[in-house]
């Protein structure tokens, strides 16, 4: 039975596991933390569960090759029940909201009655999102292995989107912004993704949710974590954690397995790198392997820039109804990072009641961080001391500002953790602390990196980095993509 070493127990490599093992492949997980999910997890203060990933999980509407591949692998089935967001987001700004409804024609209303003299450009916006509420991720198989008649299908199974990408497919969001006369609706577009972002990827997300297509699994994101690594369990895998990969070991061009940090070697037939390619030609295999796509999405950090976040969570002594949901609203200035902002977003976990002690809820708050903001992070990290103090002060002034947009919540609120972008560095060693992948921005073409290393036949890649913007279906995919390629490549033995 031949033998595969998967680097990383984040999404990508479980997934590659589950299906490695269910094909009758040997395989062992290597994941550097005590927890199997990497970006993908939660954690407990005082009481409470920080949920730190899923805010939809793209492909839980039954139908698509995404939804099968998620039941495959035990992320959604029988017994997984799904909460349906109500609202995407809302937006205040001087006295006046804005809420993107998951009903999407309550959201056109919304904004009709807001601005009526941009119905032409709203109606176009929501009859395109609906459009865009087709858009899947394709998982088949790797797109450098698609035949014309793949694409072909592919081309007809997003049909709906091809008119999306026709419509704003050259446009970036300050520009979809400035279509707007109502100073709102230009300040909610802006409010939810950086303004260099391409425009579609607004309807696209916004669509994910108004279609049922990006629902959030019971339990989160650990729990959605802890059932891949037990459907994996299930089937034969075994999953070593706090199991640090050192390097590749290479004989030519062959890997023979893989060194652990503790100085053990593991022999393998094949071994996925499933963690952070910028890690993975740094440290675990020569630099001169690195795909030319991926050598080329590093080198150009303006065109494909990635970007993380500075968190907090907040324990609230209460129930407050009126902060259900995403809630984006002015304030004071505030200065995280490198840069000063003037808005800032208060999320609540309330539609799930076992992530806060009974009559209590627990809020978060993620502030943008662009790669200028993780240099200053990093410029410190070394001196602990300094980088709790600096966390510790946004945070008081977060913590003034939510107290003067929600008055009710004066006394009864105390933040609960702070986490920063090299928060992200540290757990998963994330390049610059991101935790999506490249974005591509209008200048740029979108690269998609197929997941081999030429010169060396039997290591693959599968990694959100791999297609950009990332997240958690890409990084599914990429996990299945290393699959088909090793079932190709070899047999079971
Ligand atoms: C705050 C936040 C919100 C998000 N929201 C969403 C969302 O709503 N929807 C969505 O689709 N996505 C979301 N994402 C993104 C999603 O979490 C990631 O895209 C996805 O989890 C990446 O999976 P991955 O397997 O490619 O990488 P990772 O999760 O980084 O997994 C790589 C694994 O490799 C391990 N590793 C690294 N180096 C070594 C080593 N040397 N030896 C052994 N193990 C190693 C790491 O510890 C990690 O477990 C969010 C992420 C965050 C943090």
């Amino acid at each position: 039975m031949k033998k595969v070493v998967i680097i990383g127990g984040g999404i990508a490599g479980m997934t590659a596991g589950v299906l490695l093992q269910k094909a009758g492949f040997k395989t062992e997980i290597y994941e550097k933390n005590a927890l199997p999910g990497g970006q993908c997890t939660g954690w407990k203060r005082e009481g409470y569960f920080i949920d730190n990933c899923i805010h939809w999980l793209t492909g839980t509407r039954p139908g698509s090759a995404l939804h099968e591949l998620w039941k495959e692998i035990g992320a959604l089935g029988d017994g997984v029940e799904l909460y349906e967001k109500e609202m995407f987001f809302s937006s205040g700004l001087d006295a006046q909201t804005l809420t993107f409804w998951r009903d999407k024609e309550r959201t056109r209303r919304e904004m009709l009655e807001l601005s009526p003299e941009d119905a032409e450009e709203i109606n176009k916006l929501i009859d395109h999102v609906s459009l865009a509420e087709t858009m899947t991720v394709p998982v088949e198989k790797p797109f450098d292995a698609m035949n014309p008649i793949d694409f072909i299908k592919m081309g007809m199974s997003m049909k709906a989107m091809g008119k999306v990408m026709k419509a704003y497919g050259n446009m970036d969001i300050h520009e979809l912004a400035g279509r707007f006369h109502h100073p709102l609706i230009r300040r909610a577009i802006v409010d939810y993704m950086p303004d260099d972002y391409q425009a579609y990827a607004f309807l696209v997300s916004y669509g994910t949710v108004t279609g049922g297509n990006g629902d959030i699994p019971k339990g989160g994101s650990l729990a959605m974590s802890l059932r891949i690594a037990e459907t994996y369990k299930e089937h034969g895998g075994v999953l070593h954690t706090n199991a640090g990969v050192k390097t590749v070991l290479l004989n030519g061009k062959k890997a023979e397995g893989v060194l652990l940090e503790n100085g053990e070697r593991v022999e393998a037939d094949y071994v996925i790198c499933a963690c952070d390619t910028d890690f993975t030609f740094r440290r675990l295999l020569p630099e001169k392997y690195m795909p030319a796509g991926l050598r080329k999405l590093y080198a150009d950090r303006e065109k494909y820039p990635v970007s993380s976040g500075f968190q907090m969570a907040f324990a609230v002594d209460g129930v407050f109804p009126e902060l259900t949901g995403t809630r984006v609203f002015s304030c004071e200035e505030i200065t995280v990072g490198s840069r000063t902002v003037k808005r800032m977003s208060v999320q609540s976990y309330d539609y799930e009641p076992g992530f806060a002690p009974e009559g209590k809820m627990i809020l978060q708050t993620n502030f943008s961080q662009t790669e200028s903001d993780y240099e200053y992070w990093q410029s410190f990290y070394s001196d602990k001391e300094r980088y709790a103090q600096k966390k510790a002060e946004i945070a008081e002034q977060v913590l003034q500002r939510m107290e003067k947009e929600y008055p009710f919540l004066a006394g009864k609120i105390h933040v609960i953790d702070i986490w920063s972008p090299m928060t992200y560095t540290r757990y998963c060693n994330a390049y610059h602390g991101a935790y999506m992948s490249f974005v591509t921005t209008k200048q740029a073409k979108s690269i998609t990196v197929p997941g081999v290393v030429k010169g060396i036949d039997n290591v693959f890649l599968a990694s959100q980095w791999l297609m950009g913007p990332g997240g958690l279906p890409t990084a599914a995919a990429m996990g299945k993509f290393a699959t088909w390629r090793i079932m190709r490549a070899g047999s079971r033995g």
